[in-house]
């Protein structure tokens, strides 16, 4: 039997929010507005290239985990057919991303062997970055 984990293991989230193509990407441009009207989170800058263990052009959400329950299902709902990988932020970055993440849409690839497989401190939401109006 394997040791119960604690949620307090988790600091944060990531939403990785994938597109390939101009048509996609216009679906990020209008999901990015959208998130950022609703959302208290840190949009993160666009990687039009691979960057790290992502296997596609994408950008990242940082957010609190008091906010999975809503922006998570609000994802599921708006993601228009974009892959979107969620992964906590434990102590493990590479086990966050390839053994423990959750998709939206089709998954990708996930290069995680690039990613530290020792614990580290796990990040915190980042500072946030939109100032919502509307409700969701
Ligand atoms: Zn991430």
């Amino acid at each position: 039997m394997s040791e119960v984990r604690q949620l307090g293991e988790i600091a944060s989230y990531h939403a990785h929010i994938y597109f390939d193509g101009p048509a996609e990407r216009r679906h990020a441009e209008w999901l990015r507005e959208r998130i950022g009207e609703r959302f208290r989170v840190r949009l993160g800058n666009w990687h039009d290239r691979k960057v790290g263990p992502h296997d596609q052009a994408m950008y990242q959400v940082s957010f609190a985990t008091g906010l999975f329950a809503t922006l998570v299902p609000w994802l599921m709902l708006n993601h228009g057919g974009l892959s979107i990988l969620i992964h906590p932020n434990t102590a493990n970055a590479r086990r966050d991303h390839l053994v423990d993440p959750l998709w939206i849409g089709q998954p990708l690839a996930v290069h995680g062997e690039v990613l530290p497989d020792e614990d580290h401190e796990a990040e915190a939401a980042l500072e946030v970055n939109t100032e919502p109006t509307l409700a969701v």
